[in-house]
């Protein structure tokens, strides 16, 4: 069991500020700020270039890599972190559509996050092979699965949709594309530190995700690869960078792939970053996802229920059921835009998702029912008096 009173002191949160935005930017972990000062001091101060070695830096996104994979269930020497999930994304359908070299389907859904879609999009143009992305509607991607059958190369979802919460049968999407011959990228943004993941006993072939969301690595930290050790010495990596070659400082002319994972590294790891995702992991190695996954769905419910009670001008876009949903709640509203505007002016921090998702993350980690029943109160007053209809509320900033 994890007791959720003792780990939101282990997070720096503004005073009167309820944060209901962790599914897009986590907090603060207060001893990140101690151990990012001591690397910069002790390490990167004190140790300039050795710290590659005496600090372990080198090292670092393998090890990280390893803390992660306790949360995704991917045995130890899978994963790594590097780059930007965007750059993840890139590397694991490259490597996947070359496996499938027959194959000129991507099938994923209209729900993914267009990052995903776009990097699709750049990697088919440059392959030039005649490859095409098909993004039925999440609830129609089963159906398509069996529709394009053995032309099917990939399937590449994002487990829980960025707007509305839904989440899709990943177990049963999986068997389904293997049973026509597919691999599957399992993009992990919404799910990693949202809820127990288990790559390995749904037989993934690949998972990508990022630190920054539900993990708190902080605004920058580096994404995550997995791939199945079945493949892992198979693939070929389309970025085949220095750091994933399989002797980086024999500087050799040619490239050779790096063993397993360590082939998925490309350049360079942050290490500042690395510094605050190791303390945000310090805290994630005491949880019990199931234990946080029973504490989520009893904060959405709460939610759900407060503000359908309370809001009656707005419609619940995730799903009911809360074995459908992530860990976030999503209502539509036509002036949610100005309204989240008004939520944030009075201390609730969410976001919004065009054209009219206000959207709400739950992370039982630092949030509890006295935080979910402000903000019930709080959008409800707003609602009530229509507080959000003023003209401050309705210029859009350049990030929503
Ligand atoms: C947040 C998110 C991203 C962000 O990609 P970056 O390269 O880290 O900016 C990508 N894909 C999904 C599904 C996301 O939710």
């Amino acid at each position: 069991m994890t007791d959720f009173n003792a780990t939101r002191p282990l997070f720096s949160l503004p005073h009167g500020v309820t944060y209901l935005d962790g599914n897009s930017l986590g907090p603060l972990p207060v001893a990140a700020q101690d151990r990012m000062a001591a690397c910069l001091r002790d390490e990167w101060g004190e140790m300039l270039i050795t710290g590659w070695n005496k600090a372990g830096w080198m090292d670092q996104p393998r090890a990280l890599g390893d803390r992660i994979g306790r949360l995704i269930g991917a045995a130890p020497g899978t994963t790594v972190v590097g780059d930007t999930l965007s750059i993840k994304v890139y590397q694991a359908l490259a490597s996947a559509l070359e496996l499938r070299p027959d194959r000129r389907v991507i099938l994923s859904d209209s729900g993914n996050f267009p990052t995903d879609l776009y990097m699709a999009e750049g990697l088919v143009r440059s392959l030039d092979q005649g490859h095409r992305i098909e993004t039925p509607a999440p609830e129609d991607v089963a159906a398509q699965i069996d529709a394009i059958g053995d032309d099917l190369a990939v399937l590449m979802l994002t487990e829980v949709d960025y707007r509305t919460g839904r989440r899709h049968d990943m177990p049963a999407l999986i068997r389904a594309a293997h049973e026509v011959g597919a691999l599957v990228i399992w993009d992990l943004a919404h799910s990693a530190g949202a809820f127990a993941v288990d790559v390995s006993d749904t037989d993934a072939d690949f998972a990508v995700g990022c630190t920054y969301k539900y993990l708190n690595g902080g605004p920058g930290a580096p994404a995550f690869i997995y791939v199945a050790p079945r493949l892992a010495d198979q693939v070929q990596p389309a970025l085949s960078g220095w750091l994933g070659h399989d002797a980086p400082f024999a500087f050799d002319p040619d490239y050779r792939p790096g063993p397993g994972i360590d082939r998925m590294r490309v350049g360079t790891p942050p290490v500042l970053q690395m510094a605050a995702l190791e303390a945000a992991l310090d805290i994630w190695d005491q949880v019990d996802m199931d234990a946080l996954r029973t504490r989520s769905v009893e904060l959405c419910e709460r939610f759900i229920e407060g503000v359908e009670a309370t809001c009656p001008d707005l419609t619940l876009a995730s799903p009911r059921d809360a074995a459908m949903r992530g860990s976030q709640v999503s209502f539509r509203f036509d002036h949610g835009y100005a309204a989240m505007q008004a939520l944030i002016a009075r201390g609730v921090i969410g976001d919004f998702r065009a054209p009219d998702i206000m959207r709400f993350g739950f992370t039982p980690l630092y949030i509890d029912e006295g935080d979910v029943d402000r903000a019930i109160a709080t959008l409800a007053d707003i609602m009530a008096h229509r507080l959000w209809d003023r003209p401050e509320y309705h210029a859009r900033a350049a990030v929503t």
